[in-house]
């Protein structure tokens, strides 16, 4: 058996609950479970690293706050509540470009918190998975997340950004050539790059997915809400890409779509 998660990042308070279930429904009714990366509370000058506005700032839902919390009662709430093949996980805290690349421990703990306590108050309490904003983690904040979280999903590793005393575990996943490993209970998965993209060519993109399904135990896809909708306008195509996916992941009898809850209770294999 091979195993596969859907991470779909920044989901937040200006999401428009109808872009998820454009996307999702399929997998909903497949029971393929969805793993929606959260940001707690988005501020609004949300930047990309290159300086731009982030895709996900939904603009004809920005009502001239600094930060929109998720919160209970809200529709998006209700509607992720109301279906519960949605798995949230935490993802940063206002999706500041670095605010997980910090060197001071007080100050990550005191975000991981805080984002914690906004979806807790949201209705999403069990959340056990973190992912950083554009995948930058300083070592402060690995053992930080580390001690609150039972799995951390990024793009790739770094040794200097590791805390020396998890290196020698790092260097031996690396040296069997190990995607995910594990310390002190806690998971360490990576995954390989963007493949659902608008960026990339659609046509081979399923193809290249099963390829990379097949090279690996668990394979952890990442793709984002708003790049299907990018302005505003849904892009067919796109989607199109995404409901082939459903369909493959739901056909394939040796092949079982996850949460990373389920992966942390059930110890199931990880390379
Ligand atoms: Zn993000």
């Amino acid at each position: 058996m091979r195993y596969v998660i859907l991470r779909d990042d920044d989901t937040n308070a200006l999401t428009p609950p109808e872009c998820l279930e454009r996307l999702y429904r399929p997998f909903l009714d497949a029971e393929l479970p969805v793993n929606l990366a959260t940001i707690p509370c988005v501020t609004s000058h949300a930047k990309r690293p290159d300086g731009e506005l982030e895709g996900f700032l939904w603009a004809a839902n920005m009502l001239g706050a600094d930060c929109y919390p998720v919160s209970a009662g809200s529709v998006l709430a209700n509607y992720l509540r109301a279906n519960p093949g949605y798995h949230v996980a935490q993802h940063g805290l206002h999706h500041k470009p670095f605010e997980f690349d910090c060197g001071n421990r007080a100050e990550v703990a005191e975000r991981l918190e805080t984002g914690r306590h906004v979806l807790e108050q949201a209705g999403f309490s069990n959340s056990e998975t973190f992912v950083a904003p554009h995948d930058r983690f300083s070592r402060a904040s690995y053992r930080e997340v580390a001690r609150r979280f039972r799995v951390i999903s990024t793009g790739w590793f770094e040794l200097r950004r590791l805390p020396p005393a998890w290196w020698p575990r790092y260097v031996w996943a690396k040296a069997k050539g190990r995607a995910h490993w594990r310390v002190n209970g806690t998971l360490l998965l990576s995954h390989p790059g963007c493949l659902l993209s608008y960026m990339r060519p659609y046509d081979p993109m399923l193809e290249t997915i099963k390829a990379q399904i097949q090279q690996r135990k668990l394979t952890v896809l990442v793709t984002h809400w708003w790049e299907y909708f990018r302005g505003g306008k849904a892009d067919n195509a796109f989607i199109a890409v995404l409901h082939s996916l459903a369909v493959y992941l739901h056909q394939q009898t040796d092949l079982k779509v996850i949460s990373f809850s389920e992966l942390a209770r059930e110890n199931l294999p990880l390379n």
